[in-house]
């Protein structure tokens, strides 16, 4: 069975843009795939966070795996720092990773621009990232269209370890949506939406509740004009309210350009608004009752311990192939 990794930071409110971008197709391929689920608490920490915030946000986005389809039974489901095998190959890729190429990530230009004092753990995110995925040696990475440059790169460490202290690591390819890969910010179509903007008008978050959800999409900018046509070089603010209405009714984007022909935004808006609440309603309440049952931990738990047999194995692996002294 092919294994898949992913996972998600609790840098903030999981929006909408996480789930059509890589939550949905967390639930998909855990039918057919041995999968492994986390949230990356270290990788939040690559920008600061306040440390009651960290542990809400990191139970909170635990909880909402599981609400939103991921059977515990199926896949492990884990915190990143329960298992420190992962700092401990991501720093054994630090030392592999050069700094020019770094620099060329494209996250680490969004994240820094503009800052006066930019963590070092920002600039070697990706050096981590690689060690989560090469940890378990997977074959598929379910991920956004912003993940892509940071899974060539671990792409690259892997060729490298590979070549330099012979073969070991599988290099895995990256799994993107074909519609929704890149759902963008609702007040700024040029920039992805991201959990961590400051202005929440800017995403849908899985828990807004109804009422909010309606007020943010009918207040979502939207391209001069009035016809709802889907091309994303010329109307990019109107295509990317159709790739989040196509994924939460099902219709194709030439159904949704059919069914709102001479009608104008205003009720496509509405539509949208109605659409969304349907498909996270019933998310939200999963998620409220998994919060009330303090179950996440137990699973957590079980996550860490079923996936920490392989991670502590391939650092061990890893090492003894660097030139490490094993330890008696
Ligand atoms: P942050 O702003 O803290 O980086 P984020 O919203 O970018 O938060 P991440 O935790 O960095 O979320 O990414 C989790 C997953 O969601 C990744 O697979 C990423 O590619 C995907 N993703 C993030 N934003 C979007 C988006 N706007 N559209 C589609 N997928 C996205
Ligand atoms: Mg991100």
């Amino acid at each position: 069975m092919k294994r898949v990794l992913s996972g998600i930071q609790p840098s903030g409110q999981l929006t909408l843009g996480n789930y059509i971008g890589a939550m949905q197709n967390f639930v998909k391929l855990q039918e057919t795939h041995e999968c492994f689920f986390m949230v990356v608490d270290l990788h939040a920490i690559t920008v600061p966070q306040e440390p009651a915030a960290l542990r809400e946000q990191s139970e909170s986005v635990a909880a909402l795996f599981i609400a939103a389809g991921i059977d515990p039974a199926k896949a492990s489901v884990f915190m990143q720092s329960h298992v420190p095998a992962h700092a401990e190959l991501g720093w054994l890729f630090t030392t592999l990773a050069y700094m020019g190429e770094l620099e060329r990530m494209t996250q680490f230009k969004d994240k820094s621009s503009g800052k006066d004092s930019v963590g070092a753990g920002l600039f070697v995110y990706p050096t981590l990232m690689a060690a989560d995925i090469l940890l378990y040696n997977a074959d598929l990475v379910p991920v956004g269209d912003d993940q892509k440059q940071h899974l060539e790169l671990t792409r690259d460490l892997g060729h490298r370890f590979n070549a330099r202290f012979g073969d070991y690591f599988t290099i895995p390819e990256p799994y993107i949506p074909k519609v929704g890969a890149r759902i963008m910010s609702l007040d700024d179509a040029s920039k992805k939406m991201s959990k961590s903007n400051p202005n929440p008008a800017s995403y849908i978050a899985l828990l807004d509740p109804p009422d909010v959800i309606r007020k943010k999409l009918s207040r979502a900018t939207t391209d001069s004009g009035r016809d709802v046509i889907y091309n994303p070089a010329e109307k990019p603010e109107v295509s990317n309210l159709m790739s989040i209405y196509s994924h939460c009714s099902g219709l194709s984007l030439d159904e949704i350009q059919a069914k709102y022909e001479g009608q104008g935004y205003g009720a496509f808006k509405k539509d949208l608004a109605e659409h969304v609440v349907a498909t996270l309603e019933p998310l939200q309440q999963r998620y409220r009752e998994i919060r009330e049952s303090g179950e996440i931990h137990a699973i957590l738990k079980q996550g860490a311990e079923r996936v920490a047999e392989v991670a502590n194995k391939t650092v061990r692996d890893a090492k003894e192939k660097m030139g490490f002294l094993p330890a008696q």
